[in-house]
């Protein structure tokens, strides 16, 4: 049996950075005054797409949309934003405090084809602020995820900024686009054609190459932006720039969903050839209203965690791994016994503790003690138990004591645990 295409395990191997990067994460979010949310992975189908939008990549093309055995509509989240709404609005958190800060850590489903950086089961680190509407929330955002990133040794990350402006100056710039795209018509590939009417702003993230060259040079919203619009982003980039985050403008930034207003990014990797996004974000000030919640405004960023540990793994060759602090080795029936019982309270009281149960001889042994990298080995035999010492050596000076058996636990604590 082998997994499904575009889904992997996480082997133990790998795991020692998804906790170096998860708990940074934490200690920045709750620093920010974040809590955390836990949110199912199946909704209704109609949540996303209602949010995501109808005529996007992720809604039409990439989600795991099944029947239940009810008939009932249901999706495998292919992000969190929509849910973390939804909970928003069903537990009314508005009415005790609009002002909410929240992230969550888990898995999305998106059926794409699978490439390095890009997998159907994928993770993300995400984080929603809502009722905040002021620019130097947008700042503040891009200001953590800088900051983390610094914080996890990463360089060669830059910021990619854009305005995608509000239903005020939308219209102008939905005409400009239109006029734009009917004139490169016959250079458009079908799903863009049959997305002019019905959702002509997603034409500007179509991969295909023939698109991207023939929509290079498409009106840019920022070109649009109302005063109110204008001034937003303005605040968003001085801010940026007083605390000294680097970050480019970058026009042709659009994202993949409907549900962005204003300020949207992209942090991105030069290192992962074409995946270059590491983390993308934006702000969604009629989404809580569109979904049944009152006027509320909204945003946040999610961060794609198998790909942050890809661009880590190119930089931090050897995150800390729990070091093995002691082997016992246990030869004959009676030692076995005592060595088990010594194990569970050491293992009880934090020092990391093993012994091998397959009744190897010694030499086995302490080759299995060097192959586990143990700091130290207990070697009790029955000559030892008989006379109640037991000898512990020390695997890096090869030093050995003996130690009275009456005392020996908190002897080792002692001694491992320095
Ligand atoms: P999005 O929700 O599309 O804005 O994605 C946010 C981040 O999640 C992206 O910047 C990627 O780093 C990551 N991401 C999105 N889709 C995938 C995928 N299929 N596999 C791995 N990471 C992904």
């Amino acid at each position: 049996m082998q997994t499904i295409r575009g889904f992997r395990d996480i082997l133990p191997e790998h795991i020692p950075l998804w906790q170096k990067v998860e708990k940074e994460a934490i200690f920045l979010f709750e620093s920010f005054g974040f809590k955390e949310i836990r949110i199912p992975v199946l909704e209704k189908t109609e949540l996303f797409a209602r949010s995501i939008g109808e005529v996007t990549d992720i809604v039409e093309k990439e989600m795991y949309t099944f029947a239940d055995r009810k008939g009932a509509k249901l999706t495998l989240r292919p992000e969190a934003t929509a849910s973390i709404v939804r909970s928003y609005i069903q537990h009314k958190m508005y009415a005790t405090d609009p002002v909410r800060k929240f992230f969550m850590i888990g898995p999305m489903f998106r059926r794409e084809r699978p490439q390095k950086g890009r997998y159907r089961q994928f993770y993300q680190i995400d984080a929603e602020v809502f009722g905040i509407e002021s620019a130097f929330i947008d700042s503040q955002l891009i200001f953590l995820l800088n900051e983390l990133f610094k914080r996890l040794g990463l360089t060669g990350l830059s910021a990619h900024i854009n305005s995608l402006g509000c239903p005020d100056c939308r219209p102008s710039f939905q005409k400009a686009l239109l006029n734009f795209i009917e004139s490169k018509k016959d250079k458009l590939c079908e799903n863009c054609i049959r997305r002019m009417d019905k959702n002509p702003l997603r034409i500007l993230d179509c991969k295909v190459t023939g698109c991207k060259e023939a929509l290079a040079d498409a009106p840019a919203t920022l070109d649009h932006l109302c005063n109110v619009c204008d001034d937003h982003f303005n605040t968003v980039k001085t801010t940026l720039e007083q605390q000294k985050v680097d970050f480019i403008v970058d026009k042709s930034l659009v994202r993949g969903l409907d549900y962005y207003t204003r300020t949207a990014w992209e942090i991105q990797t030069t290192s992962l050839g074409a995946q270059s996004a590491v983390a993308g974000g934006g702000r969604y000030d009629g989404l809580v209203k569109e979904l049944g919640g009152p006027q509320t405004p909204a945003i946040g960023f999610a961060i794609g965690f198998d790909r942050l540990v890809e661009v880590m793994e190119q930089v931090d060759k050897s995150p800390g791994t729990n070091p093995l602090n002691l082997f016992i080795i246990s030869l004959g029936d009676k030692a076995m016994k005592k060595g088990y019982h010594w194990s569970c309270e050491l293992n009880q009281l934090g020092v990391y503790t093993e012994m091998d149960y397959r009744g190897k001889s010694m030499k086995a042994l302490m080759k299995r003690a060097n192959k586990l990298g143990a700091q130290y080995v207990l070697i009790a035999g029955e000559n030892e138990l008989a006379e109640h010492a037991v000898i512990l050596r020390n695997m890096n000076t090869k030093e050995q004591v003996s130690l009275a058996v009456e005392t020996l636990v908190p002897e080792l604590i002692k001694i491992v645990k320095k």
